[in-house]
């Protein structure tokens, strides 16, 4: 089938790449001009496992495409992706600016036969009706025959990190609109995903669930999936909390728990809070609708406040250890809010190092994947950098390879062999033995 996909970020640029990868037509149309110069040259403007590849192969057999021309993706694509961002505006209102913007476009290019417009942004409950409306104005202002159109949602559950492999691997694909012959289109875009073509060992597999439903269900299980997720981090943290104070183990009440199967095991590990691109806006958007509808949404405003607290319960936990923070010089071991990401955008460790910097510390980091911050830290390019006289080391971010450094050298090359690990990442008696303090998030401390 011909696609197009409008805005090439994290979820647009992985949606196109993936479609094109199960054989679509896929045209990409970003306003970003040397983002998609970047692109048309084979390379990826974001770090994600796997996306180069097959960005790469697929613009070699000619089915992966990429322009700032609106019209042109249009013209071509029989499927329309709105992918664009949907940020926090101050109020934790979603801003749709970009989303209004685009269908706007859509409406005044709109040209030939029936096309499905797909709306894969996260937007507030009510917006496939609104980019309906705002689309036949834009048509209605041209005074054109336009054969038709239809809106789906199609929310996108992806995790950063992981978002190729999601794409081909997807627990469930929602499909929301009262077309049956939009949905009916969409079944057959997504049919060798649906089938698990593209998923390994797929034999034992039953085919991917499909949830049919109408526009404002599609929208709300986005932010109901987010929401939950994020309410499961807070309840878990506030379990550590009391941990700490009572002297019992969050990591062994966590798989006490997670083995209940009404429970699960996923999204119980204690540390310093939830972050990203996602979880912080669409709660903060639900929060705002419930609002606007007259609910005040108390769960998850405490979901909100209990993350608060806890990105900061790292300054909290040096201050015990080192007393006076002003002078001392902390070391971060990442900054992005999950392994595998270069996002850096509402981390945790933003929280942090403005709380440390405000207390008169200095921070140095070292990220796997971040060569450049517009904050007050000292990047470095190495570990053993990073420790080179540091009162503390703290764990932000989880990459697995972070397993694997030799934390005895590391040990000895600080001013204070402290190590606050913000993920519960460490064996503490492995640390002890490399000659650290450890302190955890709701474990007991060895040293
Ligand atoms: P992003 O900020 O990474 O990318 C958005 C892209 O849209 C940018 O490249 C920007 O230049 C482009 N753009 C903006 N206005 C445009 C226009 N008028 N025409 C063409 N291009 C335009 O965003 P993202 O992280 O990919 O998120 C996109 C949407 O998907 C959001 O609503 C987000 O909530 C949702 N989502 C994101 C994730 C995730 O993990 N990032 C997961 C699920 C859902």
């Amino acid at each position: 089938m011909r696609v197009c996909v409008i805005g090439t970020g994290y979820v647009g640029l992985v949606t196109g790449a993936c479609l094109a990868e199960i054989g679509h037509s896929v045209i990409c149309v970003d306003k970003n001009t040397a983002k998609v110069s970047l692109m048309q040259s084979g390379k990826s403007p974001i770090f994600e496992p796997g996306l180069e590849e097959i960005m790469q192969s697929n613009m070699q057999a000619g089915r992966l495409q990429f322009t700032t021309d609106l019209a042109v993706g249009i013209e071509h694509g029989e499927i329309v992706f709105i992918a664009v961002g949907t940020p926090a505006l101050p109020s934790g209102e979603s801003d749709t600016r970009y989303v209004e913007a685009v269908a706007r476009g859509i409406g005044s290019n709109l040209n030939g036969g029936y096309k499905v417009i797909v709306n894969k942004s996260t937007v507030p409950i009510g917006s496939g009706n609104w980019v309906q409306r705002m689309i036949i104005d834009a048509i209605a202002e041209r005074q054109q025959d336009i054969t038709g159109f239809d809106v789906v949602s199609n929310p996108e559950f992806l995790r950063e990190g992981s978002a190729v492999y999601d794409t081909f691997n997807p627990d469930r694909i929602v499909l929301g609109s009262n077309s049956p012959r939009a949905i009916a289109m969409m079944q057959k875009l997504y049919a060798p995903i649906i089938e698990r073509k593209f998923t390994v060992d797929n034999y034992l597999l039953p085919p991917v669930p499909m949830v049919i439903t109408d526009l404002a269900s599609a929208e709300m299980i986005k932010y109901a999936a987010n929401a939950f997720l994020a309410t499961k981090i807070s309840f878990i943290n506030e379990i550590a909390n009391i941990c700490d104070r009572v002297g019992a183990d969050v990591t062994h009440v966590a798989k006490g728990i997670g083995l209940d199967s009404r429970i699960g095991s996923k999204f119980l590990q204690a540390g310093i809070g939830w972050g990203g691109s996602c979880f912080p806006k669409d709660v903060s958007a639900l929060i705002h609708t419930a609002k606007d509808y007259g609910y005040d949404a108390q769960l998850l405003k405490t979901t909100v406040s209990v993350n608060k607290r806890q990105r900061l319960l790292i300054v909290e936990k040096l201050q015990q250890v080192l007393k006076i923070l002003k002078g001392k010089t902390i070391g971060f071991l990442g900054l992005t809010f999950k392994p595998n990401t270069d996002d850096l955008r509402d981390a945790p460790a933003g929280d942090l190092l403005q709380a440390l910097n405000r207390l008169g510390a200095k921070v140095k980091a070292y990220d796997p994947v971040i060569s450049q911050v517009e904050a007050d830290v000292t990047l470095v390019t190495d570990p053993e950098q990073l420790a080179q006289g540091c009162d503390a080391l703290v764990l932000i971010t989880d990459w697995q390879h972070f397993h694997n450094l030799d934390y005895a050298k590391l040990a000895k090359l600080m001013t204070n062999p402290v190590m606050i690990d913000g993920r519960n990442f460490f064996n503490p008696e492995d640390m002890a033995k490399a000659g650290f303090y450890y302190v955890g998030i709701g474990r007991p401390t060895t040293a």
